[in-house]
């Protein structure tokens, strides 16, 4: 598949994506149920977000100048917080006591790359109200956490979170799709913090020498995510 299709694969998967979405929110409402997403809610991008590879390709060729100081700009800290971090957990609480949000957010806490915004960021609708989306969990006292947790309708949100299921679940299977078509086309799957990503891309041109098959390109790949296991994984096909 050429650099043209790849585009066109993720770009309709997006659009796919969103028309469900919508279809599904309205469905959610005629039941009874609310969302509470809104543009200039930015709680759910203090969260680290990982995505496939081929929509951090579209969304790397997408940034502005501005766009891309601020990928290059965060890059330094999440090597910082990924090497002292012992687990998955730590980096992860690291990551939001320390990150500080997606570098995307703007100054009216919208989504500055919102058309070209990954699966992963466009499958979060929630359930309950924003600021439930930044709470951290650790710190709620065990009845406050209880009585959340009970309150939560587990025939449709992804139990213990209160996002809708039904979009994490088509989001998840829709990455896998492109990472398939991917792996089909240059033998690897990479995946991961969409930052790190970016910075793969932009800094590296990964998905340029995997089209033109470059020698070792995979094995490094495998190396960096010996050295970067929170911020990407990488699997070769057989
Ligand atoms: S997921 Fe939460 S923080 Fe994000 S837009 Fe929806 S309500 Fe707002
Ligand atoms: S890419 Fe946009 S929607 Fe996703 S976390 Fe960043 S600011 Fe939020």
């Amino acid at each position: 598949m050429d650099a043209n299709g790849w585009r066109q694969q993720v770009i309709s998967a997006w659009q796919q994506f969103d028309e469900d979405t919508l279809n599904l929110w309205q469905e959610h409402k005629q039941k009874g149920g609310s969302i509470y997403c809104r543009k200039a809610c930015g709680n759910c991008c203090t969260l680290t977000v990982n995505c496939s590879y081929p929509e951090a390709v579209i969304l790397a060729s997408a940034l502005t100048p501005r766009q891309h100081d601020l990928v290059l700009a965060r890059l330094p800290l999440l090597e910082q917080l990924c090497s002292a971090a012992t687990d998955l957990k730590t980096f992860l609480v690291s990551h939001r006591n320390q990150a500080g949000g997606c570098p995307f957010l703007d100054s009216e806490e919208c989504c500055s790359c919102y058309a070209d915004r990954p699966l992963s960021c466009r499958a979060l609708l929630s359930t309950r109200p924003e600021a439930w989306c930044g709470v951290d969990f650790s710190t709620l006292h065990p009845l406050e956490k209880q009585a959340f947790l009970s309150s939560l309708d587990a025939e449709v949100v992804a139990y213990p979170s209160h996002y809708l299921a039904r979009p994490l679940e088509q989001a998840a299977a829709m990455e896998k799709s492109l990472d398939d078509e991917f792996a089909m086309q240059y033998g690897v799957k990479i995946s991961g913090n969409l930052i790190w990503l970016l910075g793969l891309e932009l800094n590296s041109q990964i998905s340029e020498r995997l089209a033109r098959q470059e020698e070792g390109i995979i094995d490094w790949l495998l190396q960096q995510q010996e050295q970067y296991p929170y911020l990407l994984q990488v699997t070769e096909s057989p």
